[in-house]
């Protein structure tokens, strides 16, 4: 049985629309076990991101203590391939947000379509292809580089490629660099998020990663989690059920989720 948790959650400490507070007692109406913060850490391409990780530390903490005995909360950070940490969490996710392009400048690959558009045009001369190496590249150097406990939206680069639409997610070319890439970072440790945030935000219909790289991903071994990528309390458990079917397609046997306990991580059997 599956019990609910949540990794990969935003406060108002980033970009979130909500309080620790206010969020943590919506996962405990939602009935969830455990819940992660996750703000974004601060990072040094630019001043995105918490401005104060002793205050946000001190917070988790804080509302941590007032559900204490009824549901464990963790203390992690989103951490991007330029990010980096002035406190200890008790858990890292590591992410990509960013590209250089071959202009020369530092693309934002997330932020909005528009600007998604413009890095495919004017960083990479709308080679896409290109585009994708570059970002799966950078996922393999982000893990090198920061050492996450989980990998999350993988696959963010199709965020705006609903339909396809700047590019064939089918390409065995396309296909082969973001297969490849799974097996440089799969270690049978670290954990590949399944993230519905662009469901929650109505931008996709599936959740990241897609089934070809889940599949390649439980032939390499790997261990996957849940995260909805919250940035508003009412959308904690936003496409749970989605994903997990699609686990279960890609044929996982167990799925993991932040402990209840002690220990980190645990295991559900599905
Ligand atoms: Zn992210
Ligand atoms: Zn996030």
């Amino acid at each position: 049985m599956i019990k609910l948790s949540n990794c990969h959650t935003h406060s108002v400490f980033c970009d979130g629309k909500d309080t620790i507070e206010h969020m943590a007692q919506r996962a405990r109406d939602f009935g969830l076990v455990s819940l992660g913060f996750s703000g974004h850490g601060r990072q040094t391409n630019n001043a995105f991101g918490i401005q104060s990780e002793p205050d946000y530390a001190a917070e988790v903490r804080r509302v941590a203590a007032l559900h204490e005995g009824r549901m464990k909360i963790w203390l992690g950070v989103e951490q991007d391939y330029f990010g980096y940490c002035s406190v200890p969490y008790d858990y890292r996710l590591g992410a990509v947000h960013y590209l250089d392009g071959q202009d020369g400048v530092n693309h934002p690959i997330d932020h909005s379509e528009v600007c998604f558009e413009r890095m495919l045009r004017e960083g990479f001369g709308g080679d896409a292809l290109a585009m994708a190496r570059a970002y799966y590249d950078r996922v393999v150097a982000m893990c090198q580089k920061n050492r996450p406990d989980v990998v999350v939206h993988y696959d963010l680069i199709c965020k705006f490629n609903e339909d396809n639409r700047f590019f064939d997610e089918s390409d065995p070319a396309y296909m082969d660099v973001s297969l490849q890439a799974l097996e440089a970072i799969c270690d049978g440790q670290r954990l590949l998020e399944v993230n519905t945030g662009a469901i929650a935000r109505g931008r996709r219909t599936r959740p990241y990663p897609d089934y070809p790289q889940l599949l390649r991903w439980r032939e390499l071994g790997g261990r996957v989690i849940l995260g909805s990528d919250c940035h508003d309390a009412e959308k904690l458990t936003c496409g749970f059920e989605e994903a997990l079917a699609l686990i279960r397609r890609a044929g996982f046997k167990s799925v993991w989720r932040l402990g209840e306990g002690s220990e980190l991580f645990e295991e559900d059997t599905l």
